[in-house]
C-alpha cells in the first residue's frame, strides 16, 4: 500500500492503534473469531483504532479468495474496521527496503543451510531447532539461500497485559532467525514489525501461539529504531485433542447465520459477562460488549 494512503495518526503517543491481522490460509474459524473480538474490543474501549491486515506473505499457503471472503465475515459478524485493508503482499518493496538497512547495519547474513543440517547440528529450544549461526561467517551470496539476522545472548524481556512478564535470550532459545526465506518471501517476524511500525500500532492483541516470536519481533523493532508496542496474547482455541484451532487441525468454518451464538461463545472464552439478550444482532452485541471488556477477567492459560 502506498505511504499516502495509510491512516495518518497522532504521534503523541496517546492514541491507541490496535489492529487485527488474520492471515488468509483459509477461512475464518472460531479460534480467528475470538482474537478478533479481543483486539476489537480492546481498541474500541479505548476510543482506540482498529486496523485491518491481510498477512498474505506466504504465497505457498494463502489464498485471494479468502483474502476477499474475510473482511465479508467480519463485516458480516459486526466489525468495522478503520481505513484501507493493508495488504502485505504489494509490500513487497518496503519489506526488501528495511531488509538491506539490517544488511548494511551488518546485521545479517545468507545460510544455506538445510531442514536436515540444521536439525543435525542444533539443540532444541523453545520454538524448534536453535540455529547456531554456521553459516554467520562465511559470507554466502544472497542469491537462492535464506537471509537469517544475527541474535545475542542479552535478554528481551516485555510484560504482556495478561500472561505478564516474559523474557527470551536470542541466541540461546531462538538462535539467528530467517527474516527472507530461501524461496525469496519474507518471514512474517519482518514483515510484522515493518506492517505494526508502518501502521503506527501501539496495542496489540493476538493469541498466544505468537507469545514466543514476540521477543524476535521487540529485537527487530530495537535493531530498526521502531517503537515497542503494548502487548497482550489471549488464550488460543483448542480441539477436544488440544489442537490449536487452525486450517491444519480442520478449524470449521463459521456461518453469519450463528453470528451471535459465536461472539457469545468467544466472549465466554475470553472470561467476559454476556450483554443480555436484547442484543440480539452481531453489531449491536459486539458494540454492548464494548464497556464490559475487562482484561482482568481474561483467563491467563496460553492454550
Ligand atoms: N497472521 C497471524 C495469524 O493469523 C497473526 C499475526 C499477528 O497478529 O501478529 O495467526
Amino acid at each position: 500500500m502506498a505511504e499516502a494512503s495509510m491512516k495518518v495518526i497522532g504521534r503523541d503517543g496517546s492514541r491507541y492503534v490496535g489492529r487485527y491481522a488474520p492471515s488468509p490460509t483459509g477461512p475464518l474459524h472460531f479460534g480467528s473469531l475470538v482474537a478478533a473480538v479481543a483486539s476489537y474490543l480492546d481498541a474500541r474501549s479505548q476510543n482506540g483504532d482498529w486496523l485491518l491486515r491481510m498477512e498474505d506473505i506466504d504465497s505457498t499457503r494463502c489464498r485471494s479468495q479468502f483474502a476477499d471472503e474475510i473482511p465479508r465475515t467480519l463485516a458480516a459478524f459486526g466489525f468495522h474496521w478503520d481505513g484501507d485493508i493493508l495488504v502485505q503482499s504489494r509490500r513487497l518493496d518496503r519489506y526488501q527496503l528495511v531488509l538491506d538497512q539490517l544488511k548494511a547495519d551488518g546485521l545479517t547474513y545468507a545460510c544455506s543451510c538445510s531442514r536436515k543440517e540444521i536439525a543435525d547440528s542444533s539443540t532444541q529450544g523453545i520454538d524448534g531447532p536453535v540455529y547456531g549461526g554456521i553459516c554467520r561467517d562465511k559470507g554466502l551470496s544472497p542469491i537462492g539461500n535464506a537471509i537469517r539476522v544475527r541474535t545475542t545472548p542479552e535478554e528481551i524481556c516485555f510484560d504482556d497485559r495478561v500472561q505478564g512478564r516474559q523474557c527470551q535470550r536470542l541466541e540461546n532459545d531462538i538462535g539467528d532467525f530467517v527474516l527472507k526465506r530461501r524461496d525469496g518471501l519474507f518471514a512474517y517476524q519482518l514483515a510484522v514489525v515493518v506492517d505494526d511500525a508502518d501502521q503506527q500500532v501501539t496495542h496489540i492483541v493476538r493469541g498466544a501461539d505468537l507469545l514466543d516470536s514476540t521477543a524476535r519481533q521487540i529485537y527487530l523493532q530495537q535493531r530498526l529504531g521502531f517503537p515497542t508496542p503494548s502487548y497482550l496474547h489471549i488464550p488460543v482455541v483448542t480441539n477436544a485433542e488440544g489442537q490449536k484451532l487452525s486450517k491444519q487441525t480442520l478449524a470449521p468454518a463459521m456461518s453469519a447465520t450463528d453470528a451471535c451464538k459465536l461472539l457469545r461463545d468467544a466472549l465466554l472464552h475470553l472470561g467476559q459477562s454476556l450483554p443480555g439478550p436484547q442484543s440480539d444482532r452481531p453489531a449491536t452485541l459486539l458494540e454492548a460488549a464494548i464497556p464490559t471488556w475487562r482484561i482482568g477477567d481474561i483467563p491467563r492459560r496460553s492454550m
